[in-house]
């Protein structure tokens, strides 16, 4: 333990003076006590988690207050340590810190009918938001990982291939936008053993097997042109690149290579002292072999969204064998390797000139001021749509909040995104500054103002003009809350309803009557959008009570603050507007529930289930069939109602279907997903 800790300090020292690793030396103390006696699975003491995780925040040249966090990382979550003692010992910025890398571990990332790659954007979207002040908060959560993820070995299978699913979808694609290869690296190749142990093998053992001729290869090669460099005055070195093993898979699976194709293209790398050496190199290299055409990439002149900067070509190599070239100079090397860590580096001489890292990274900034930026928003969202393939649209609120909707929603939408009262009370939309019909096809990049009057009701079209399930569902509520479509649990006294123009005549929503509860009683009725897994209290202020409509505030500390819609308190203290959610009253406004259904293989089931489902008038929002390899259907879909009563009668509907072998319910997550408390 001592040892690790003196490692740790022995890589601060190179870059920090003695004072500076005070802070270090207590965090170290404060994190050894509070995880005395705990073990990891390996057997381990705990704090050789928190030491390692320190350690490689190290190894990137993070400063000694981002270390000291790293030490930290797990006190608040998995030790009795509080925020206030943090606060009290280390202040504001460790504390914010840690705090920061907790509230990561409890995200959920629900949602799970969404194609794969929506959801790895939407989670490092998620990600990005929520650290957007502090991106220290990520490079530890990424340390962490890191370290998990190095010692899965000793966690269930189960677990394991959570974690390293999870590792690939959401941690390595956030080091690569962070521009921190290494980690990318070793995180995908861990995760990538995990997944596929047997692939994994097989790749490696080839690897191995082929090692010494590539060598030999490559260092004829890299001998070659080093003097061909030096003969053209350019001052660089040559360096085989190291193939990674996940590197080679996902060449193999996504280009339908064998290993051998892979593998016989040659990587090297040119890193010359200047940015002007770097074209000099270029051009000595096309002059000596022929480059493939469209093959040239200027990383230089157009950096990557993640400050990644080289020269990339291929050309065709000596024995007609395709050599990829990479160029960049040693300070780019130090980015494309280190990313956004590489900037905090503290440069010789300067250590004790700027003690306070700036949090707010060129880098950070500019990402953002794209989302703000009405007239840029495009360059990031390819950027972003190439990345992961994205078949969403991104628009912008015109404080530059951004929101994710399917391609061909409307402003409509766009407004029920927002809060179901924005959209009721939709009297029309701009984008970019002109009025537009509410049927109006969003683009990518719109910014979209929604125009409201407390006058407005949904109109009995709306419910054709929208696309998604979320402002389709909340419009057919309202509706049958004015009376103008039959409601939910009376389908049969409306003979006439079928997606028509009902006979009924609108009339107001009744009001609640509001009824006095005990606190018990009302923390039972009350339900959050989307469920948060925080802890709910009622605001003093306006004091709701069944029958108020409610609105919910995630505070600043873990928790939501409901009140009644209509509160003063509210409306002026409330200004966030992402930090708005959605509360109602158990038998009043919405929930998304998701259920399973597993079946038994017979023909027509699924209509069967269909059938069976017609008469509840239930708004499906997603469904999913599937037949597992035990030759049973699972059938997964997600329902919006507003009551669990009703949810229990459509689960005990399904279960009398024929063929039905179980209904359960998505379990409301009490352990977050992501929390890796057994991983540490
Ligand atoms: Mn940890």
């Amino acid at each position: 333990m001592r040892s690790q800790f003196l490692k740790l300090k022995k890589q601060l020292r190179r870059s920090f003076t003695d004072a500076e690793l005070e802070v270090v030396r207590t965090a170290y103390r404060v994190a050894g006590e509070a995880h005395h006696g705990q073990t990891r699975l390996s057997g381990e003491p705990y704090i050789m988690h928190s030491l390692s995780v320190a350690q490689n925040l190290a190894a990137l040249g993070l400063d000694p207050v981002t270390c000291a966090a790293g030490l930290l990382h797990d006190v608040l979550e998995d030790t009795s340590v509080t925020q206030a003692e943090l606060q009290s010992q280390f202040g504001e910025e460790i504390t914010l810190l840690v705090d920061g890398v907790t509230k990561i571990s409890s995200f959920s990332f629900p949602d799970p009918n969404v194609t794969h790659e929506i959801k790895q954007a939407q989670n490092i979207r998620k990600m990005l938001v929520a650290t957007a002040k502090d991106v220290r908060v990520i490079l530890i959560k990424l340390a962490d990982r890191l370290h998990n993820i190095r010692t899965l070995e000793y966690l269930r299978k189960d677990k394991r291939i959570r974690i390293a699913r999870e590792t690939l979808d959401i941690y390595a694609p956030m080091a690569h936008r962070l521009g921190i290869s290494q980690w990318k690296w070793e995180l995908e190749d861990h995760a990538f053993h995990h997944l596929r142990p047997d692939d994994y093998r097989a790749i490696a053992r080839q690897v191995a097997m082929r090692r010494r001729t590539r060598e030999a290869q490559l260092v004829e090669v890299i001998q070659f042109l080093e003097k061909r460099l030096a003969e053209a005055e350019v001052t660089a070195h040559v360096i085989g690149r190291p193939k990674h093993l996940y590197g080679i898979y996902q060449k193999m699976v996504q280009q339908g290579k064998d290993f051998h194709e892979v593998m016989d293209i040659q990587a090297i790398r040119i890193i010359s002292q200047t940015e002007a050496g770097c074209y000099n190199a270029l051009g000595a290299v096309h002059s000596l072999w022929t480059p493939i055409p469209g093959r040239l990439k200027d990383y230089i002149a157009m950096p990557k969204l993640n400050m990644y900067q080289a020269i990339h070509t291929t050309v065709m190599g000596d024995n007609a064998r395709p050599l990829e070239i990479q160029i960049r100079s040693e300070e780019m090397d130090k980015t494309a390797r280190e990313g956004i860590a590489a900037h905090w580096h503290y440069k010789e001489g300067e250590a004790n000139k700027d003690k306070k890292l700036d949090t707010h990274l060129d880098w950070l900034r500019q990402m953002y001021g794209w989302l703000k930026d009405a007239h840029a928003p495009e360059e990031l969202m390819d950027s972003m749509r190439r990345d992961f393939g994205m078949s969403h649209i991104y628009v912008f609120s015109p404080k530059g909040e951004v929101k994710e909707l399917p391609p061909g929603a409307t402003p409509l939408d766009f407004a029920y995104l927002i809060h179901s009262d924005v959209g009721h009370q939709c009297m029309g939309a701009r984008v970019n500054g002109r009025m537009v019909p509410l049927r109006y096809h969003l683009q990518m990049g719109d910014v979209v103002e929604v125009l409201t009057s407390r006058n407005q009701t949904p109109h009995l079209d709306w419910v054709d003009i929208v696309v998604t399930g979320r402002a389709r569902t909340r419009i057919r509520q309202r509706l049958r809350d004015l009376g103008m479509l039959p409601t939910v649990d009376d389908p049969v006294h409306h003979p006439d309803y079928e997606g028509d123009v009902p006979k009924t005549r609108p009339r107001s929503a009744p009001p609640r009557p509001i009824r006095e509860v005990d606190e018990a009683t009302r923390q039972n009725l009350v339900r959050i959008e989307g469920d948060k897994g925080l802890e709910v209290q009622f605001a003093k202020c306006c004091n709701p009570m069944p029958g108020h409509p409610l609105i919910g505030y995630i505070t600043k500390k873990t928790g939501i603050s409901v009140h009644r819609a209509d509160c003063k308190s509210f409306a002026k203290s409330a200004r966030d507007g992402d930090r708005i959610v959605e509360a109602n009253w158990e038998g009043e406004g919405l929930f998304e529930t998701t259920l399973h259904v597993e079946i038994g293989q017979r023909p027509n089931v699924l209509a069967d289930l269909t059938n069976a489902l017609r008469p509840t008038n239930i708004d499906i929002l997603r469904a999913e069939y599937q037949v597992g390899e035990d030759g049973f259907g699972y059938f997964d879909f997600t329902i919006e109602t507003s009551s669990h009563g009703a949810v229990n009668r459509i689960m005990r509907t399904l279960e009398a279907v024929t063929g039905v072998v179980a209904v359960a319910r998505e379990k409301k997550k009490t352990e977050p997903s992501l929390n890796l408390a057994e991983a540490g």
